[in-house]
């Protein structure tokens, strides 16, 4: 094993000791403070990823770091045979913030996917044998275990690993083929309010009104997959709340714990009964610390007002971006502080690697969009030096694209 800290050699351990799922890894960061990375080498690059929308407060925030600190010293884990005060005081601040009324119930896991599978198994329960089928959209993401790549809508994902779990439809995101598909038949519909994955698609205006209609009328479950939309993400505590809608259950994860592991199920109405001893569980699930930090992040989130910061500056940074005037944007998507800047040229990877040798850390969800998740606590500092450090990754790119097309 090599210096681990160098910044030349790390590739090479990475290459030989880690499988190849997340594909080559871009950097190797030793550090974060607020909005701002660290490699090895000591250059400095401005998150504008934050994890994929999970570090909502940026790196090593203090009510973080002390929110760690004090319950990983005062009772860790104990299992769910046991009640601990940081789950139950988790469990008040998620449904209050989500809005599930006094019947609203939470479930614990430690990520997203973990949050759908016990979704899935939710609308199982809902359905029984009269009402086997599942909708979940085309494009869709919801993750890559065996249950939620079944609902995830992405036809490649799933091929090496078939046969899918059955039952679950995709379907295009219009109210149309909505109608044309629900029945009676259908235990509950999946989607994502803004599809982060698919390269931050918005779903169509009316969209979320007309399912909790169709779903409500045909008595299926409507289930809001917020794992990248919630905690603030888009201006709203959860993005559902912008259609004014009461869906059945959503389902969190990333931004809610600012980087510790954790993910929840949340049920509205006397859905959430469904469960019976037995029926599902997670050992790590809900463990005092998991939900200890959650909670500090959710109240420093409260108290900073970074839900109505994730509006601001949401709209800051599509003005900003907007102004730089890059022939290489033809358009900005998303909501709040989830932006999708979607390219002209295939050239998505291109701008990040540019982004990243001017020190700036964005992502590309496919090869024509670029995908900007930055901490909610960025203020008009931050937002200055994205908009010139992103105005010199497109610069650089399209030089690079009007050089070849001069050679061509
Ligand atoms: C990230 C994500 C998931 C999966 O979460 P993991 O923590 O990676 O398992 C599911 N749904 C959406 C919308 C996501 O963005």
């Amino acid at each position: 094993m090599s210096d681990l800290t160098d910044n030349s050699t790390w590739r090479e351990d990475a290459d030989r000791d880690l499988t190849f799922n997340a594909g080559d890894r871009l950097e190797l960061f030793v550090r974060g403070e607020g909005a701002y990375l660290w490699d090895a080498d000591g250059k400095r690059y401005l998150d504008f990823l934050a994890g994929i929308a999970v570090n909502s407060l940026g790196h090593a925030h203090p009510v973080f770091v002390e929110a760690v600190s004090r319950q990983a010293a005062t009772l860790a884990h104990v299992s769910n045979y046991f009640a601990t005060p940081p789950q139950l005081e988790l469990a008040a601040r998620l449904k209050r913030l989500a809005g599930t009324g006094p019947g609203g119930r939470v479930y614990y896991g430690n990520s997203g996917a973990e949050a759908n599978e016990a979704a899935f198994k939710l609308a199982r329960l809902h359905g029984g044998p009269e009402r086997p089928r599942i909708l979940s959209l085309l494009d869709s993401f919801h993750g890559r275990t065996m249950g939620t790549l079944a609902l995830t809508g992405k036809p490649w994902m799933q091929a090496p690993f078939g046969p899918m779990i059955p039952g679950v439809e995709h379907l295009e995101s219009t109210i149309e083929a909505l109608e044309a598909a629900i029945d009676d038949r259908v235990a509950a519909l999946f989607l994502e309010p803004v599809k982060g994955e698919a390269g931050v698609i918005d779903l169509p205006a009316g969209f979320l009104q007309a399912a909790r209609e169709l779903t409500a009328r045909h008595g299926a479950l409507l289930i809001v997959d917020e794992i990248q939309t919630g905690a603030g993400r888009t201006g709203e505590w959860f993005a559902f709340q912008r259609a004014g809608i009461v869906p059945d259950a959503i389902t969190v994860a990333k931004g809610i714990g600012g980087g510790f592991p954790i993910g929840a199920l949340i049920t509205f109405g006397t859905v959430g009964e469904l469960f019976y001893p037995g029926s599902h569980g997670s050992t790590f699930g809900g463990n005092p610390l998991a939900t200890a930090v959650a909670s500090a992040v959710l109240a420093e989130i409260e108290r900073a007002g970074l839900v109505e910061n994730a509006a601001e500056r949401g709209i800051q940074v599509r003005d900003r971006i907007a102004a730089l005037g890059s022939p290489l944007v033809t358009g900005i998507r998303g909501e709040g502080l989830l932006i999708g800047v979607g390219l002209a040229h295939p050239v998505a990877k291109a701008v990040v690697a540019a982004a990243h040798q001017h020190g700036l850390v964005i992502n590309a969800p496919n090869d024509d969009t670029i995908r900007l998740a930055p901490p909610l606590t960025i203020g008009d500092v931050e937002v200055d030096e994205f908009a010139d450090l992103f105005g010199r990754a497109l610069a650089t790119v399209q030089d690079a694209l009007v050089l070849e097309g001069n050679r061509s």
